[in-house]
């Protein structure tokens, strides 16, 4: 799940970043109007967290632009507190709203909340509950299981096994799992995509009999049933 922060104040922007990335999402964050506009137009979200006093451009006018060309849900963040100023984000398309100082339990539920609506909507495409053999996801209540047995993961673990069990038999390359799942450009001499699923190997498939992530040599990475 990615998640777009556009909040201009640093220290707001650095919490929301580390908070929402403990909490397995992948976080891109940014600090003004214009940079929001350009990440929103451009990368694939799954919820934006938007401010409303930004510098450069408001949020309310993203907002605007954004209800006309994507049907990302939007969280408004705002110091505001005003009934006129909710009623005017939630007109201009605003799926929710939270007034700062917030919570972050409150957050996280709300997160949650709009993007399980934002499933159900998109309905078969992206299903909350994903299987495998034995191995179950729960997207929602981000638990994994193995053969009834709770799976801990770390959070870029769950995101790269989401990744994995929505395309499985398909082959991933290290290059798709680098952007996909840690949002960077490959550099070919990193190993983070090869230690991640050794560690994710280990949980997964060493305790059981049978292996369902597999290397495919020159290519990338594969979860599949197969044959004894
Ligand atoms: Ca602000």
């Amino acid at each position: 799940m990615k998640i777009l922060v556009v909040e201009d104040e640093p220290k707001l922007a650095e919490y929301l970043r580390k908070a929402l990335t403990e909490n397995s999402y992948v976080v891109d964050v940014a600090h003004d109007g214009i940079d929001g506009h350009h990440l929103a137009g451009t990368g694939n979200y799954d919820l934006v967290l938007l401010d409303i006093m930004l510098p450069g451009r408001d949020g309310l006018s993203l907002l605007r632009e954004l209800r006309r060309s994507k049907p990302v849900p939007v969280l408004m963040l705002t110091a505001r507190d005003s009934v006129e100023d909710r009623v005017t984000g939630l007109q201009a398309g605003a799926d929710d709203y939270l007034v700062k100082p917030f919570a972050l339990s409150e957050l996280l539920a709300r997160v949650q909340a709009l993007l399980r609506r934002g499933i159900m909507a998109t309905g078969e495409r992206n299903p909350t509950l994903l299987g495998l053999a034995d191995l179950e996801l729960d997207l929602l209540r981000r638990k994994a299981t193995r053969a009834g047995h709770r799976l801990d993961l770390t959070a870029k673990e769950f995101t790269l096994l989401t990744l994995l069990m929505r395309r499985h038999g398909q082959v991933l390359s290290r290059t798709t799992l680098a952007e996909q799942v840690w949002d960077m450009n490959f550099d070919s001499n990193t190993n983070v995509v090869e230690v991640a699923v050794r560690r994710l190997r280990a949980k997964i498939d060493d305790p059981f009999e049978k292996k369902l992530l597999h290397t495919v040599r020159g290519m990338g990475y594969v979860l599949e049933e197969r044959g004894a």
